[in-house]
């Protein structure tokens, strides 16, 4: 087992205050949108009915929503954490916007890491003489605000001896982020354990009504921080996540709202009307949300797709291409984007990418920190995520909730890719 420190920039990052303050404002917004999306399988079903037919992994997880919701939900109370991740786009004119690249609603991480960055950062300026700007870095505890919103489904399940279970990767790379909310529960009081699919596989198993059990503990919260990608499961895993989908424990998130944040849904939300038909009697919270968002086009077949697909590749530098996946790493841009699209762009599995206007922000320089690797100033880009948590139990929400933020930068070579990927690092925001 090895130990590094996490990546982190020497300094923090100009932000600009009003956007910040922007994207504060609208996260209890994006909390109702996610959590309206994931009761709403119309809307579901129609959205993703192309992608299923050409991407497997998506088509799996729809195939497990289609039987959880057959069979009925013994599930009662839901539990949501997400993240809205935004760059800030900067205009012709040179005004900077907040746009948003997407949320995140399945193991949204660095909740954790990130309570610890403020403070290092106050260190820097300290050390460099800065005293009142180290001053002005705002205090950020996300885990907290996270385990708040586990702790509040944990007591709605209503079960005292219950555990949090939380399901985490084989190979366990980012357990201290995990750790922190993790301790957090046990302050107060509620158990943890932390469990992979496998485990889940060989030793879980549902009582008479649905209740979910592991090593003869029952479980009341599942904290998904793994089962995003394809490459987790294979035959035994899925049959563990139909289990744990099938259960009574609140999934964090349930299968549903896992679904309401793929790239697909993101795309179609952008449709004039589409926001308005899912948050009826919230013209407010959609003009906000609207506000952030960024050109999306469909690739879906037909004159729409076939006329956007054109665009792309007569202007590559215009677009991000995005397929069905999460963790970074995987949009495609300029010459690869162009090469790929003329490659599918008359077949059927072109449906399963989305096309999105590439946003552009203005680079600053800073060093970034990162173990073994040499230490050098780089153009730098920045992206700000703000964590969402909300509780419904029923059809009334009980919480909903702005958590704290992520500020995460990376050299401007990389096009893409988090911290986990090992492009970006965790920085402060320093608002100007
Ligand atoms: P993932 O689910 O893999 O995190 P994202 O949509 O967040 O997918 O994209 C990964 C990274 O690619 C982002 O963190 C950002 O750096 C970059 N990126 C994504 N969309 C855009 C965009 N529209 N414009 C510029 N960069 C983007
Ligand atoms: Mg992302």
């Amino acid at each position: 087992q090895v130990v590094n420190y996490a990546p982190f920039t020497l300094l923090p990052s100009a932000v600009p205050r009003a956007l910040f303050e922007q994207a504060y404002a609208v996260q209890q917004d994006f909390n109702l949108l996610v959590d309206a999306i994931s009761q709403n399988k119309e809307f579901l079903e129609q959205t993703l009915a192309s992608t299923i037919k050409v991407d497997d992994f998506t088509a799996q997880l729809f195939r497990i929503y289609m039987q959880v919701l057959e069979e009925g939900l013994a599930q009662t109370v839901f539990l949501g954490i997400n993240r809205s991740d935004y760059m800030f786009d900067c205009g012709l004119d040179g005004t900077a916007a907040l746009k948003q690249i997407e949320i995140n609603t399945i193991a949204a991480s660095f909740g954790g890491l990130t309570s610890r960055t403020a403070d290092v950062h106050g260190l820097v300026l300290k050390v460099l003489g800065k005293t009142k700007e180290a001053s002005r870095l705002l205090p950020n505890n996300p885990s907290k605000g996270l385990a708040l919103g586990i702790a509040k489904a944990w007591e709605l399940y209503g079960s005292q001896s219950a555990v949090v279970m939380f399901l985490v990767e084989e190979i366990q790379r980012n357990i201290f982020d995990q750790r922190c909310v993790e301790n957090e529960l046990w302050n107060r009081n509620i158990r943890v354990i932390r469990r992979r699919f496998r485990d889940v596989f060989e030793k879980g198993s549902l009582d008479g009504s649905r209740r979910l059990y592991i090593d003869g503990q029952e479980v009341a919260v599942v904290y998904y921080r793994e089962g995003y990608v394809p490459q987790t499961y294979d035959q035994q895993n899925w049959a563990a996540r139909v289990l744990l989908e099938r259960s009574r424990a609140v999934k964090c998130p349930d299968i549903a709202t896992q679904l309401a944040g793929t790239k697909k849904v993101q795309q179609e939300l952008s449709r004039p009307g589409t926001l308005e038909k899912l948050l009826p009697g919230h013209p407010e919270a959609v003009a906000r949300m609207r506000a952030t968002f960024a050109g999306l086009y469909s690739l879906d077949e037909g004159e729409e797709g076939d006329k956007i697909a054109a665009a792309a590749i007569a202007d590559p530098e215009r677009f991000v291409l995005k397929p069905q996946r999460e963790g970074g790493g995987n949009n495609l841009y300029g010459e690869e984007l162009r090469q790929v699209l003329e490659k599918i762009k008359d077949s059927p599995e072109r449906t399963s990418y989305i096309l999105m206007d590439k946003i552009k922000p203005q680079p600053a320089l800073n060093y970034l920190l990162r173990a073994h690797s040499p230490l050098q100033v780089s153009e730098c880009i920045s992206e700000l995520g703000i964590f969402g948590v909300y509780v419904r139990q029923g059809q009334e929400m009980v919480l909903n909730e702005a958590a704290g933020h992520l500020l995460r930068t990376k050299a401007i070579q990389h096009a893409d890719g988090g911290v986990a990927a090992g492009v970006a690092v965790l920085d402060t925001p320093y608002l100007v």
